[in-house]
């Protein structure tokens, strides 16, 4: 029988952890053709979170936790419940019931059909303020511009991953996480399921505007080089149009001449100085950004099959036969 986790990040949850644990154990009883781990990952509460995952591991040994040595936010909660996730397959869910556990079935319906990263998509957004779909709408509209990587838009990190999507995520091992765009990064079968988010079940959101805002700009920068590419491109326009200008002023002083003594040689100078940097700066910006992508060390690629076998993600080819062979 198969085992599947169920990977729930908690940070100050004690309001809905029990009703979370009642719900979800209700749905996991009508599927008798799996065994289930309940992972929680007590991301530094302050609260009673870990006392209340402690009394459900002492109830169910399905239960299994682990505590962060502080607040660490919900990006590594995440990989490290996926360091720590045993199962076949991985499924994420937030404690606070938004994502409802009754699609949990549907989830594996896909994965026993061969799909890799079965991802709920949001049809609605009860619940939510205006101002936050408007945004959240603008900010995915945006990202996709600037990447060829197909992103999935209404889609939080409520999903089911196979062992290898899980395997390909961990050896994702960046400090600045954007898990969301890890998901789309690490490619595999993906299959997209609709549902309705909920309102919070009880307890506040973590999530206010400035730190929506920081995750915004940690998805642009941590995802694409977009930003760096725009201003070498703007630097090296506006060096051209000012080299040109400089050649214009120059000339119309050889040839009409300029009452303000020192005009001419100043504007060059001042012009060409300023084009140099401008192209300078682009073309630090050029390299900043290879450092900044080879600094995360990221695999090359992954493989979703060879020779018709379905491969691992957890070791590149070449080690596996050498693990083989010896
Ligand atoms: N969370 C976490 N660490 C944090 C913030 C949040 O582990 O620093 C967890 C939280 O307990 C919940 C999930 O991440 O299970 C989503 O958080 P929240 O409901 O506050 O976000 P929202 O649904 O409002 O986007
Ligand atoms: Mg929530």
């Amino acid at each position: 029988m198969k085992l599947v986790t169920i990977l729930i990040p908690a940070y100050n949850e004690e309001a809905v952890l029990n009703p979370c644990y009642q719900r979800t154990v209700q749905v996991l009883r009508s599927l008798t053709g799996y065994y289930f781990e309940l992972l929680f990952v007590n991301d530094g509460s302050q609260d009673d979170t870990l006392t209340i995952i402690r009394s459900l591991r002492r109830l169910d040994p399905r239960v299994a936790f682990v505590n962060l040595s502080r607040n660490f936010g919900k990006e590594i909660a995440m990989i490290a419940g996926l360091d720590y996730a045993q199962g076949d397959a991985v499924i994420l869910m937030d404690a606070d019931l938004q994502d409802p556990p009754e699609l949990i079935p549907e989830l594996l319906k896909y994965w026993e059909q061969g799909y890799d990263d079965v991802y709920a998509r949001r049809r609605s957004r009860n619940g939510e303020s205006w101002l936050k779909k408007v945004t959240s709408a603008r900010f995915y509209r945006l990202l996709q511009k600037t990447t060829r990587i197909p992103l999935q838009a209404d889609t939080g990190d409520f999903r089911l991953l196979d062992r290898r999507a899980v395997q390909a995520v961990r050896r994702l091992r960046e400090t600045q996480r954007y898990t969301k765009g890890m998901f789309s990064w690490i490619g595999f079968n993906k299959k997209e399921i609709l549902f309705d988010r909920e309102p919070r079940a009880a307890g506040s959101s973590k999530w206010h505007y400035p730190k929506l805002i920081n995750l915004a700009i940690e998805g642009i920068t941590s995802f694409t080089v977009a930003p760096l590419r725009l201003s070498s491109i703007a630097g090296s326009f506006v060096s051209l149009f000012a080299f040109l200008y400089m050649l214009f002023i120059i000339v119309r002083t050889l040839l009409f001449g300029n009452r303000v003594g020192g005009y001419a040689s100043l504007m060059a100078v001042i012009l060409f100085l300023g084009g140099i940097q401008l192209l300078s700066i682009g073309l630090i910006g050029e390299y900043l950004g290879r450092v900044f992508n080879e600094t995360k060390h990221r695999p090359l690629y992954f493989v979703d099959e060879f020779n018709g076998e379905k491969v691992e993600a957890s070791t590149p080819r070449q080690e596996t036969i050498r693990r083989e062979t010896s």
